[in-house]
């Protein structure tokens, strides 16, 4: 069958907000899921661009690689580079709150310390309302109802997919370790995949976006 992705924009990784010069907010996220489908891409014969926040990972051979730390950088690159690609998989665990600023010097050690935390932008919301003919796929990780919570992002953003995490005591999705995740896509079709390694996960969304863009093509 003709592939109709050539050029997937792919993130990663989690957002760093600083707080002064050495202190952020932050989160687990590891990157392990946007490589594990950055490496897939490629070895499918994509064109792949990869924005990724601060990780640990080694950049897979071949791709275009572009390195952000806060919100605001990861708007900027997507925006750069949304209008090249023709599917987008927001992967990247973006900090929801950030302080107003990033102090010049290092916080002082006296008393209490009162911080009012602003919203990031809905990066993902924002690009998929100009998405034109591009495919949008987002993550989400929940701690209760993944499976609801994820249909109802997956409409409210406007995406034609997402792909639900759940965080349980019994279930962690960070890391190398094996997963369970659930592709959601926006006419309310769920699968529940099994328990597997996020290489073999990279697979079954890719497949799964290979799907749903011959869909949208058949469509138009
Ligand atoms: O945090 P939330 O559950 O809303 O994340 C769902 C999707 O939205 C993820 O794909 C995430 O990358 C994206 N997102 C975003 N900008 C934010 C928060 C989340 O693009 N400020």
């Amino acid at each position: 069958m003709r592939r109709v992705l050539k050029h997937i924009l792919i993130t990663a990784g989690p957002t760093r907000e600083y707080l002064d010069p050495v202190r952020y907010l932050s989160n687990n996220s590891t990157g392990e899921m946007g490589y594990q489908l950055a490496r897939e891409a490629k070895r499918r014969g994509m064109k792949v661009t990869l924005i990724s926040g601060p990780v640990t990972l080694p950049v897979p051979e071949g791709v275009q690689f572009v390195a952000v730390v806060s919100a605001a950088d990861l708007l900027t690159a997507c925006r750069r580079h949304f209008s090249r690609c023709d599917a987008l998989v927001m992967n990247a665990a973006v900090c929801d709150f950030r302080p107003p600023r990033r102090g010049k010097h290092k916080l002082k050690r006296s008393g209490k310390l009162t911080i009012t935390l602003e919203k990031t932008p809905d990066i993902l919301a924002g690009l998929a309302r100009k998405k034109g003919k591009r495919q949008v796929i987002g993550f989400c990780l929940e701690t209760e109802d993944w499976l609801m919570r994820a249909h109802e992002k997956c409409r409210s953003k406007g995406l034609d997919g997402i792909i639900a995490n759940r965080l349980t005591p019994a279930h962690s999705p960070f890391g190398k370790r094996r997963v369970q995740m659930a592709l959601v896509d926006q006419k309310g079709n769920q699968r529940v995949l099994k328990q597997a390694a996020k290489a073999q996960i990279a697979r079954h969304i890719l497949n799964w976006m290979e799907t749903l863009g011959q869909q949208k093509a058949v469509q138009k």
